[in-house]
């Protein structure tokens, strides 16, 4: 039985808090009402983003006389408010001792047509200030709706991290190229590639700026490939063990470049909502003895998707280049004409490590690891394997897909040699929140594990290095 490729069908958008725009207030006119240094914080915030903004303000702090003394936009008036000075606002900002005091606010913003936002007073603003990462053009904003600034602060740090400093270069020379690329003779489908190739540049050489000559050889390479139409290109992604937290930086920015990722079983559904909204997400499971869709057929669903122009990521449980048949995906793939790139991930074999806490590696007892699979193309234990290294005592092992031949590779370890009271470990489910762990020796493993039911993904390790655990 082989099971086929299923697309997960694109969700309607859940419920939405607030609704995040993004407002051009250059040489708009914001009132600002209020003299305190939160106060001070909106001005400059609105100032910064072009805003006319007129401060009403009896006595005013003394930030927020800075603000208005740094920024020539700003301009403070020593008296109280009247509704009047709301007629004609693209935006208010206000602060209030009360809420009567908010209530009058809110009415008068109402009645003037302009909506108003009111420090620490949900109920009365018609809108928020979200946690602001400032790349511009580049701007993120995140909000929880008032309900935890604080989180929504520690979100923003990780955004912080992910969104290096120098995309505020990227973005403002995408700005700046826009013109070129329209006029350099690119038909749509070829200036989607250009992008691409320049979203992908800049995720690569995050820590570089562009420079023209970048812009000049990816107009370049745009041109090139699209005269040979091989447009399409494909990215294998390693998605770690399970814990979405070891999914490298890299994996997660291409993942959320990509239109279409196609992943196998062993990827943590949370994994893919790094992926964009709209992109594609198609399961092509393969396990071990379930029904799995078949590796021609992924092959051929690659080659389909990169024939179309896609950005694909191909996404793997832990390295893709570790017993993921990955050579096949990539020989058709560069057969076709089409690039293909790698980014490695976290391995079973080092999660497993990690779970136990132990070194894989010894100056005394282990020179070498070697990683294998129990598995051979016909299900059963591979026969050919060298036993010598196998038994070693100066190695340690991983054993992936190992966990149903296990009785058998115990007794043919024995049967050459190896000592019997090597510590042997089944990791199951490795870095995820049910990992597990059975301890014993290559001799009582087998026996151990018999009566235990293995759900999740299952890795052997042995060595003498592991004693002492
Ligand atoms: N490319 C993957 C391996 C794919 S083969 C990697 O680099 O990890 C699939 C096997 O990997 C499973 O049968 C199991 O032996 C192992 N495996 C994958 N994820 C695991 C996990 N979280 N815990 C334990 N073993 C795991």
């Amino acid at each position: 039985m082989t099971r086929t490729a299923d697309e997960i069908p694109h969700e309607r958008m859940l419920p939405l808090e607030r609704l995040p725009v993004f407002f051009n207030l250059a040489g708009k006119r914001v009132v600002v009402v209020g003299e305190s240094e939160a106060i001070a914080w909106k001005v400059d915030l609105v100032a910064a983003a072009g805003a006319v903004v007129e401060t009403l303000s009896p006595t005013p702090s003394a930030a927020l006389r800075e603000v208005a003394t740094a920024r020539r936009n700003v301009t403070i008036l020593a008296r109280g408010w009247t509704g009047q000075d709301f007629v004609g606002a693209t935006l208010i900002v206000a602060a209030a001792a009360d809420e009567a005091g908010a209530d009058a606010l809110a009415r008068a913003a109402k009645a003037a047509g302009a909506p108003i936002n009111i420090v620490d007073r949900p109920r009365f603003s018609d809108f928020s200030f979200g946690a602001i990462v400032n790349r511009s053009p580049l701007v993120i904003g995140v909000s929880t709706g008032g309900a935890a600034p604080v989180f929504a602060q520690a979100v923003r740090g990780r955004i912080e991290a992910l969104v290096p400093e120098s995309f505020k270069a990227w973005a403002l020379a995408a700005r700046s190229w826009r013109p070129e690329v329209l006029a350099s003779g690119l038909d749509f489908l070829a200036r989607r590639d250009f992008w691409r190739r320049f979203t992908r540049l800049a995720f690569a050489r995050v820590e570089k700026p562009p420079s023209l000559q970048d812009r000049d050889s990816l107009l370049e390479e745009a041109h090139a490939a699209s005269e040979s139409s091989a447009r399409g290109r494909v990215t294998l992604v390693g998605a770690g063990p399970g814990d979405p937290e070891l999914l490298t930086l890299k994996g997660l920015r291409v993942l959320a470049g990509a239109d279409v990722v196609l992943f196998d079983d062993l990827v943590v559904p949370s994994i893919l909502d790094f992926a964009r909204r709209e992109a594609a997400r198609i399961n092509v499971g393969k396990r071990g003895y379930a029904p799995s869709v078949k590796q021609e057929e992924i092959t051929a669903l690659l080659l389909r998707l990169a024939r179309e122009g896609k950005n694909i990521v191909r996404l793997k449980g832990g390295d893709p280049l570790i017993f993921g048949r990955a050579n096949e995906e990539i020989a058709a793939l560069r057969g076709a004409g089409f690039e293909v790139d790698v980014v490695p991930g976290v391995t079973a074999a080092l999660a497993g490590a990690a779970a136990l806490g132990a070194s894989l590696t010894s100056r005394e007892t282990a020179r070498r690891v070697q990683f294998i699979t129990a598995h051979s193309k016909e299900g059963v234990l591979p026969q050919d394997f060298d036993w010598t290294a196998l038994a070693d005592k100066g190695a340690t092992t991983a054993v992936y897909m190992g966990n149903r031949t296990l009785p058998e590779l115990s007794q043919r370890l024995l049967e050459h040699g190896a000592d019997p009271e090597t510590p042997a470990f089944l990791i199951e489910r490795a870095s995820l929140p049910d990992q597990r762990i059975i301890s014993g020796t290559i001799a009582d493993l087998p026996g151990k594990i018999a009566g235990e039911t293995i759900k999740g993904p299952a890795l052997l390790l042995f060595g003498a290095a592991l004693a002492g655990l």
